[in-house]
């Protein structure tokens, strides 16, 4: 029996003493005030269990990892519609690539990554407020996490729509292309609070748990989406959920995973555990440096590869 407490204990007091802690995103400047030194990882397994270290129920921007609600929401409103408008392959692009755009006309390689993200946000968007938007993700992740007081962080938030040219480009080249319904400022404005919104590593892995168990909150829990969306989400997080660090983070880890810049991951483990691990300083490619290796670490000891044969 693996004793998954001891396992998340060492994590956490290895990552206490790491020096090299790799670099908190600064171009949202709000996300460069926020302390290298945090760690956390919390675990919620088939039984509900809820298994933690270190700095759990400390707030975090989620960034990208809110991506993976919107998509969810999203295929829930157009279903199969929405592939018209973003594809399923890993683009090998860093998140914020304008390059493949031009070349592909307009249509984003997948949900994950910028582009991609703004075009399920228009999709939520289409048909109510940008503020109705915002609340319907938020409501989401409040149902699914279990939690009524999750917020956007608005000072995170101004910060990226201050800062946040690139993605602008992105939409109104989108929009060029017809692959936007709404006005561009007000898609990137969904998307930008989208990203803002704050969760601890508790949380998250509460949010989580509808992928780890087929659209379900939990094991015979009641179903949010239906087990093949869940299942192809988890495809998509495997396959593109780390940017041009997808390959990477499947070699290494071996798990659905989806980062954000703001140093957390969601990581599952389908049948047994959803995952959510925070560390701020980023890798090169902009994923959580200490993150992944604990979640390295953790597949490992625990047997969790979708690649092995494990019960
Ligand atoms: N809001 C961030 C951006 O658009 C999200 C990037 C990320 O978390 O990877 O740049």
């Amino acid at each position: 029996m693996v004793d998954l407490q001891h396992i998340v204990d060492d994590l956490a007091e290895r990552a206490s003493s790491a020096t090299e802690r790799g670099r908190v995103a600064t171009y949202i400047p709000q996300l460069a005030q926020v302390s290298p030194k945090h760690f956390g990882i919390a675990i919620v397994t088939q039984s509900g269990e809820e298994i933690v270290a270190g700095d759990t129920n400390v707030p975090f921007s989620i960034q990208s990892i809110s991506k993976v609600f919107a998509l969810t929401l999203a295929l829930d409103k157009d279903g199969d519609g929405l592939w018209r408008r973003v594809g399923r392959e890993p683009s090998g692009d860093p998140f914020n690539s304008i390059v493949q755009l031009e070349y592909e006309k307009g249509v984003p390689r997948n949900p994950f990554i910028n582009a991609g993200a703004l075009a399920v946000a228009d999709v939520i968007l289409s048909g109510q407020s940008p503020a109705g938007a915002v609340a319907q993700t938020l409501g989401f992740l409040r149902h699914v996490s279990g939690d009524e007081t999750l917020q956007v962080d608005q000072a995170v938030a101004k910060s990226e729509l201050d800062h946040g040219f690139r993605n602008m480009a992105m939409a109104n080249f989108m929009k060029a292309h017809k692959n936007l319904e709404n006005r561009p400022e007000d898609t990137l404005w969904v998307y930008v609070q989208n990203c803002a919104i704050a969760m601890s590593c508790r949380q998250l892995a509460r949010a989580g748990r509808y992928l780890a168990w087929d659209g379900r909150i939990g094991p015979g829990g009641a179903p949010v989406t239906s087990s093949q969306r869940a299942r192809r989400i988890n495809a998509l997080m495997l396959t593109c959920g780390h940017y041009d660090g997808s390959g990477e983070f499947a070699f290494r880890v071996g798990v659905p995973g989806k980062s954000g810049v703001g140093g957390g991951i969601l990581a599952i483990v389908p049948g047994h555990a959803s995952i959510a691990c925070w560390s701020p300083g980023l890798n090169e490619v902009g994923n959580s440096l200490l993150g992944t290796e604990a979640l390295e670490e953790l597949t490992r000891r625990a047997g969790w590869s979708v690649f092995a044969s494990n019960p």
